[in-house]
């Protein structure tokens, strides 16, 4: 009885001296760090806190730490006498970005250990679920030795190898060959220290079902980029969250056989779909009221459509020089594409994820930085941009960026606002990104866990890399 209370006075301590202490930065961190004080205060900044709230002007946040210990007008804020003060006239402070289906693989699903984590800080990206691996071990690795603060990138929840069934499909995937199958490959991964999976459009039923009630016996969530299965019979098995959206659903296909992927020529059926009709709200209303969460990609979608996809240097920066001549020509085809169908499809897309929401949904984003110009953190920041096309205000999208995907992953406790008591992870850019959305890409620094990192110092490491490692 007396060991309790001990224990519990051993924690607080340890708790109290990490706040004020600065910490051990590994060399390969510590180029990048700009501020490393035990306490910040930035001031006169704008603040979009991750709520949905309207954007505050001139506020002051105060860090110390870890945490975020006060927040609110500048003047009423009391600064401790001993904060770095940081002046944010001009700027928007914003929760970290939350990437929920945000591969550590790029171009043929390399492994990007090295560019990626630091693109994706650079972009203002403080979380990421990797949504797929084709490495587990890699990402557990990688996932500590960004924890221990030995190299700068965001904090990984790990996903598991992909679970596949048989059939056609990138040579990196095991092919589940039935439930008991299906059962062992998540144990083992689980036991490992994955904590979500994700299955993929050629599962069955019967080995998602089995899949799903192991991984919830060990704590882990499942989520999946389906085809083979339709989003109502996923949420009937008892699945945790479904990726992409609209474009990826086939039960809305007419002749659709069970546990099988339509053709892909099928999917003009999404171009006549009635967004608003009894058929689509039947499927948001399944999805709500089991409350299966939803991830938004809009920019990998936005791919299909070259037209409307904008040019962006720093994308053809990060890359190496052989796929930056790729993605220069994808740009250049944009000018003469005929891409009017895709076009009407990504609205639908958006039309959906908008009904989703207003309907009660849990939305969040992810940026699937896996081809193209789809890359690391700035996938992420284009999806802020057809967020708000789609309908959402910019403090919408925000939420969806943030605290959605905080709540999704089960972390809104301790990330995706900028509240006191939060983890200190969240951004400042230089401009306005509520008036003009695309200042989310002018990002200055980045706080993660209270450090300060160098955005241009990140981006500039990693020139022609990606792709590459
Ligand atoms: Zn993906």
């Amino acid at each position: 009885m007396r060991m309790i209370p001990r224990a519990a006075v051993a924690v607080i301590c340890l708790t109290a001296s990490l706040g004020a202490q600065s910490r051990n930065l590994g060399p390969g961190l510590r180029p990048y760090v700009s501020v490393d004080a035990p306490v910040v205060a930035l001031t006169h900044a704008r603040l979009v806190d991750g709520t949905g709230a309207p954007m505050k002007a001139d506020q002051t946040i105060v860090i110390r730490g870890e945490r975020i210990v006060a927040v609110g007008p500048t003047g009423s804020v009391a600064i401790p006498d001993d904060a770095r003060s940081i002046d944010a006239t001009g700027m928007t402070v914003i929760p970290g970005i939350i990437g929920l289906h945000d591969h550590m693989y790029y171009g043929g699903m390399k492994f990007m250990g090295v560019s990626y984590p630091r693109l994706f800080l650079s972009a203002g990206v403080t979380t990421i679920r990797t949504t797929g691996s084709v490495d587990a071990y890699q990402e557990l690795n990688l996932k500590r030795r960004i924890d221990s603060l030995q190299i700068p990138g965001p904090s990984v929840v790990v996903t598991g190898p992909y679970l596949q069934g048989p059939g056609p499909g990138p040579g990196a995937m095991h092919p589940l060959s039935g439930p008991e199958d299906a059962r062992r490959m998540v144990r083992y991964w689980a036991e490992e220290g994955v904590t979500w999976f994700k299955a993929y459009t050629q599962i069955s039923r019967a080995d998602l079902a089995a899949a799903i009630g192991e991984a919830h016996k060990h704590g882990v969530k499942v989520t999946a980029h389906l085809c083979s299965v339709g989003f109502r019979e996923a949420v009937a098995l008892g699945i945790d969250a479904l990726e992409h959206g609209l474009l990826t659903n086939s039960e809305y296909f007419p002749g659709k056989q069970r546990d099988i992927c339509p053709a892909v020529a099928d999917s003009v059926i999404y171009y006549g779909l009635d967004v608003s009709g009894p058929d689509v709200r039947r499927t948001i209303g399944e999805m709500v009221k089991h409350k299966v969460a939803m991830t938004s990609t809009l920019d990998v979608f936005e791919l299909s459509s070259p037209s409307r996809v904008p040019f962006d240097q720093r994308v053809l920066d990060a890359l190496v020089p052989e796929a930056s001549q790729q993605v220069a020509s994808y740009y250049a085809s944009g000018k003469t594409a005929n891409d009017a169908a895709s076009r009407t499809m990504f609205r639908k897309s958006m039309e959906f994820e908008r009904a989703f929401v207003t309907a009660g949904g849990l939305l969040g984003a992810g940026s699937d930085p896996c081809c193209a110009s789809a890359i690391a953190g700035y996938g992420d920041q284009r999806n802020f941009e057809l967020l708000i096309e789609a309908g959402f205000t910019p403090e919408q999208a925000i939420q969806v960026m943030t605290s959605n995907g905080a709540k999704i992953l089960g972390f809104e406790k301790r990330l995706g606002t900028i509240q006191p008591g939060k983890q200190a992870d969240l951004v400042l850019l230089r401009g306005d990104p509520v008036r003009t959305p695309a200042d989310i890409r002018n990002v200055e620094t980045v706080f993660r866990r209270g450090i300060g990192f160098d955005a241009a110092k990140l981006k500039e490491s990693v020139k022609g890399l990606v792709g590459l490692r």
